[in-house]
This record gives structure tokens, sequence and C-alpha cells, in this order.
């Protein structure tokens, strides 16, 4: 269920719309079967369904305790940055760095992405859509907590919004990570390099037509380790999903 769904007193849940279908007509739920409830920011709840109205097409819960989530949070705070893509190759990436356990993806405006997102009212309904897909991710994978899913925010900017956030933030240990073909170190050598483990990842991936000379100038300039994934040239989603999934296996689980 999505935040905004819970009552003021946190009592009441009160599921509406595709939420109010599923339990319903997938689930088959009755009043009075039990069932449990992540509120997407990490909170899990046991409930008793006690009300389904079925022409408003709204199902009350009532919240019975709250409980420890079953599938806790991997301890990697991971965050992925990735280039706009053409099509839907940032859906299937959404969808995936969900399942592997990202925290936040962010679309990146980059050089040489193909994709401006000139048009605000088209920027508004992909990340609308985003958001949707990381909700429905989370859900299908168990997750008690949805990655956050930002606006797009230019290449430039976000280097020093991670700046900012490593200056003003707690006491973690940082590792920001620009993922280039043809340069920078191996997996393997970043582990030795950075040890002990860091508690706080970002990952960024470039588009399609990769990287500017000034965009690895300007991340190296600030302290970002350059990073390959071998010889191959991969897909910009393919060498997303692969750099989350082996970061979790590497740092967190
Ligand atoms: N033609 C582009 C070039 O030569 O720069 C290829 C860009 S690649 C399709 C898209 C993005 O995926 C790259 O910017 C990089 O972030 C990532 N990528 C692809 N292969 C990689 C590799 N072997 N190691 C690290 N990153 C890779």
């Amino acid at each position: 269920a999505r935040p905004e769904n819970f009552s003021a007193d946190e009592r009441l849940i009160t599921l509406a719309h595709e939420e109010a279908h599923h339990l319903c007509a997938v689930l088959r739920l009755r009043e009075g079967a039990e069932v449990f409830v992540f509120d997407g920011c990490g909170r899990e709840f046991r409930c008793i369904v006690s009300a389904i109205e079925k022409r408003s097409g709204i199902a009350l819960l009532k919240i019975e305790e709250e409980v420890l989530p079953t599938r806790p949070e991997s301890p990697l705070r991971l965050a992925l940055a990735l280039a706009l893509l053409k099509g839907e190759k940032f859906d299937l990436v959404v969808q995936k760095a969900t399942e592997l356990g990202v925290t936040r993806i962010t679309p990146l405006l980059t050089r040489f992405s193909d994709i401006k997102m000139a048009d605000p009212r088209d920027a508004a309904r992909r990340v609308a859509r985003w958001r949707r897909l990381a909700i429905e991710a989370a859900k299908q994978s168990g997750r008690a907590r949805v990655p956050e899913v930002a606006d797009p925010t230019g290449f430039a900017e976000f280097i020093e919004n991670e700046r900012r956030a490593a200056d003003e933030g707690e006491l973690a240990r940082r590792l920001p990570i620009i993922f280039a073909e043809r340069a920078g170190r191996d997996l393997r050598e970043i582990r030795s390099r950075h040890d002990p483990k860091p508690q706080i990842i970002t990952a960024v991936v470039g588009p399609e037509g990769g990287w500017s000379e000034e965009e690895i100038r300007q991340a190296s300039q600030k302290g970002w380790e350059i990073v390959t994934l071998g010889g191959r040239t991969l897909r910009a989603e393919t060498a997303a999903i692969v750099a989350v999934a082996l970061l979790q296996h590497l740092y967190g689980d």
C-alpha cells in the first residue's frame, strides 16, 4: 500500500483502485482474511480485511500489529543514476534495479544521451510511469521499501548534489562510481582499495552514446572511481543491471 493510504491514526489502511482490485479479484480475499501490508517506506503490518466496498472499489484493512519486515533491506545503500535511454530500456532497468535492492534511481541528462526530455509534461509522464513500475517491482520482489525515483537531473548538477550530500550527510563510508568502458579499475581492485566496506554507493551508467571526456574528467576531479565491467562494450541497460547486481553481491545482500 502506498503511504498516502494510511489513515491518520495508523489503525486503518484504505486500499483503492488497482490495490483493492488486486486484493479482491486476484488474491480473492474476503472480510476477515489476514494480510501483510508494506507501507513502501520500510514498515510492515499484519492486518485483517474489515470491509470490501465493491461499488466504490475500496477495501478497508484494520491494522492488528506492526511486525518486523519479513525480508529486511540490504545493508548497502545503493543508488543508481542512469542516463536517459530510448524506448522502454529505462523501464526495464527501473524494474530490475528495484528487484536488486537499489534505494534510489536518478534519470540523468548527459551530453550524448539522445533523449533530452525537453517537454516537461512528457518528463512528468515518464517519471510517474517509472514510479509506478518501482512500486510494482517492490511488491513483486517482497521489498517493504520502494526506491525513490528522482526527477531527471543534469550530469553536472548530479555530481555536485552528491558532493554536497557527502559533505553534509552522516559519517558513512561512501563510494561514488562512474562506469565507463575501456577505462578505469575493475571491481576487484576497487574492493581492495576500499576496505572497510563502503556503506553508501552511488553507481552511474552512461547513455548509448557513451560519456564525453569532459564528464569523465568532472567526475574524476570530484573523487569518483572510474570502473570498468570488462573488455566488452555492454548496452547501457545491461551495464546498469550488471553493475547493481555485482555491487549488491560484493557489498550488500
Ligand atoms: N559507444 C559508446 C562508447 O564507446 O562510449 C558505448 C556506450 S555503452 C553502450 C553505455 C554505457 O554503459 C557506458 O557509458 C557505460 O556507463 C556502460 N558500459 C558499457 N560497457 C561497459 C563496460 N565494459 N564497463 C563499464 N561500463 C560499461
